[in-house]
């Protein structure tokens, strides 16, 4: 059953107060072991992580629709990270103790498009005490992603990537890194539209544009774009950009199977501009609560900088990483294939073949 309440919602692009959310309360018809516990991983492995060159520098990201900068009173408060305590189960990384590792791997079951994340569904939290899951959005992007990937390798932990369709399409041989590395790929729309609204703004051929939408074709859009880009079917999780859920939009993605995402501690990691500032936030607020989801994006250069010293932090704390993995793949829909692939394909605009454009008249 479904149940609207007014809630302050803030997520990685927007900032909106007294917004409509949605929570999803689990009645008792809910499906049973949605989550399962599977095996624990035990790679040793660190990826080799190199850094692509940014494919189109003159353009900013579609995700940027902010820019706002928080004032010193919205400074978070110093955190004092909990006393070290050692973890028992580092086997993802037995040969690092430095190293977060993974603890437990939970395989998801998305029938019916169940919601994660306590700041709007209730009822699905898997989470035991110290246990958290690590999420980036807005990505990818050059230099910041490689360098949260590397920060990640170096704990031998796992997160889930929510990548914006457009941003893949930059540069696909980055997000194929990201799933090389053993990370879960979801999709976070097209363009980083509010799929509350029907009208926004998009980069198109590099300059900000007027567009208008379906909530349909941003979601279908942007997991065409991810399936693409990465060469290889998604995972059936989501997430709404701004955290902006309207109830079509949740029921939509119900039929079609896939998990929504929303979160238990928003960083507000791009509001911020000092990587300490990012440190504090994560680590006070998972102080706070214990445990949960962790948003933060890999597009933000400052939680590039940061996720390093946050995953000692965790490490520090006695905190634990839990992956989450889906049990079935997404399949991409071939009517939005189409008009993807339709936009990135170069156009022949004279629609005529070359043999008819160019023929030799002369030599061999
Ligand atoms: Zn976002």
């Amino acid at each position: 059953m479904f149940k609207v309440v007014i809630q302050a919602s803030v997520d990685c692009a927007l900032v909106l107060a007294g917004v409509f959310a949605l929570v999803f309360n689990a009645g008792p018809t809910q499906r049973p072991a949605l989550v399962a516990e599977a095996t624990i991983a035990s790679t040793t492995a660190t990826p080799s992580i190199s850094a692509p060159q940014a494919t189109d520098p003159t353009t900013g990201p579609a995700g940027d629709v902010t820019g706002s900068i928080p004032s010193p009173d919205q400074t978070p408060a110093a955190a004092s990270v909990p006393a070290a305590t050692p973890l028992a189960d580092d086997r993802s990384c037995s040969g690092n103790p430095n190293a977060l590792g993974v603890s437990r791997v939970v395989e998801v079951d998305t029938t019916g498009g169940p919601g994660f994340g306590g700041e709007h569904f209730k009822g699905m939290d898997f989470l035991r005490p110290g246990e958290v899951v690590l999420t980036f959005d807005d990505g990818p992007w050059p230099n910041n992603t490689p360098k949260v990937l590397a920060a990640l390798a170096r704990h031998c932990t796992k997160a889930i990537f929510f990548p914006i369709g457009l941003h893949a399409t930059y540069d696909p041989d980055l997000l194929k890194q990201v799933a090389a590395a053993g990370h879960t790929v979801g999709s976070h729309t097209w363009c980083h539209q509010n799929l509350s609204k029907t009208k926004g703004r998009c980069l198109i051929n590099g300059k900000a544009q007027g567009v208008e939408y379906t909530f349909k074709d941003e979601i279908e859009k942007g997991i065409s774009a991810v399936s693409w880009s990465l060469g290889a079917p998604i995972a059936p999780f989501f997430r709404f950009p701004g955290l902006q859920q309207p109830p079509e939009a949740l029921a939509y993605l119900g039929t079609r199977n896939i998990a929504v995402f929303s979160t238990d501690l928003d960083s507000f990691d791009f509001k911020m501009r000092r990587p300490e500032q990012v440190r504090q936030s994560v680590i006070a607020k998972l102080k706070k609560h214990g445990k949960g989801i962790i948003l933060m994006h890999d597009f933000q250069h400052v939680t590039a900088d940061s996720i390093g010293q946050i995953l000692d932090d965790l490490k520090a704390g006695g905190y634990k990483v839990v992956q989450m993995r889906p049990r079935q793949e997404l399949k991409s829909l071939p009517e939005y294939d189409a008009i993807v692939m339709k936009g990135l394909k170069p156009v022949n605009v004279s629609g005529r073949p070359v043999e008819s454009v160019v023929r030799t008249v002369g030599g061999n």
